[in-house]
């Protein structure tokens, strides 16, 4: 494929290309970010680069950040992981409350914000220094000792982020959480704070293409199987209420975040991060979706 044609088409649609949407603000912080700001970085397996625009720029990934605690959280508990969240869709919003109770605080998959809530108990009981140990696993699978947490977003997120002091209270009373809720929750905010560029992102995430094993180092970051079934759930549930449209227009496995930044992976040729921080009704990046669906639509190299 000739990627570098490729771009220089993006970089004409984005001129005709409207963004409409939000940037997300009942996360405080996350509302003083440039509005206008747009990324986007695209690395092969044979990590070859292609990006445009403020693809170096870091920023807030969130609920991306939930694709790698599963990856280490499967990696450490194995199958027993599915006793305790399940691999469904939900069809209902990421912070949603509804289907907990009559699915007596199980979560539907690991991506809303509870199921990510259960990964975050897990990795706390099997982690010795869990804050430390995460995000050396983050630079370790990237290759890159430059990303951290952001202090400023989790404590903002920590001062408002009541719905989720709901879920893990829920799901305590339930027994499907074992540790202290409030340590759950920093780990959880942490979790969500990590910044990272459009670069870092799709290089960090490149094992999902290339069937656990990150091409550049050559090692396993999960097993073949274990990466097969992460991008299951990522086509299924990696967008909440609106992962049948993705799945639909743009036909990647992906994940989005509320700070507006959305991964996919082409498994056996590419992983791509796109940032735009406006957000449409169901709390995705408007323009990354558009731009993601007009890049799989031109080259016709959707896994369908
Ligand atoms: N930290 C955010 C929250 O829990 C993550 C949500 C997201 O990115 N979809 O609300």
């Amino acid at each position: 494929m000739n990627y570098k044609k490729l771009f220089s088409e993006i970089a004409a649609e984005l001129e005709s290309l409207d963004d409409k949407g939000k940037v997300a603000s009942y996360i405080p912080e996350l509302g003083n970010v440039d509005p206008n700001k747009f990324g986007i970085h695209l690395t092969t397996v044979d990590n070859k680069n292609y990006s445009l625009g403020d693809s170096n720029e870091k920023f807030s990934i969130q609920s991306i950040a939930k694709v790698l605690s599963l990856a280490l959280a499967f990696k450490l508990d194995d199958e027993k992981l599915w006793d305790r969240v399940g691999v469904e869709p939900s069809g209902t919003a990421f912070n949603s409350l509804v289907q907990l109770e009559y699915e007596k605080g199980i979560p539907r998959n690991p991506f809303i914000n509870s199921g990510a809530l259960v990964i975050c108990d897990i990795l706390v009981s099997r982690l010795e220094n869990p804050k430390q140990d995460f995000i050396e696993f983050i630079r370790n699978i990237s290759g890159n000792p430059n990303i951290d947490y952001c202090l400023k977003i989790s404590e903002s997120e920590k001062r408002t982020g009541f719905r989720n002091a709901a879920l893990v209270n829920f799901m305590k009373a339930y027994g499907n959480i074992k540790n202290n809720v409030d340590i759950v929750l920093d780990f959880y905010f942490n979790l969500c704070s990590i910044e990272m560029s459009c670069k870092e992102l799709a290089q960090a995430f490149l094992f999902l293409a290339s069937n656990g094993v990150h091409p550049a180092t050559h090692a396993e970051v999960v097993s073949v199987s274990k990466s097969k079934r992460i991008n299951a759930i990522m086509q299924l549930c990696g967008f909440y209420d609106e992962a049948g449209e993705f799945s639909f227009k743009v036909g990647l496995p992906g994940k989005s975040g509320v700070g507006g930044g959305i991964i996919a992976i082409h498994p056996g040729k590419y992983s791509i991060a796109v940032w735009s921080p406006k957000l449409n009704k169901k709390g995705n990046s408007y323009k990354g979706m558009k731009v993601l669906e007009f890049l799989t639509s031109r080259t016709q190299s959707s896994i369908f």
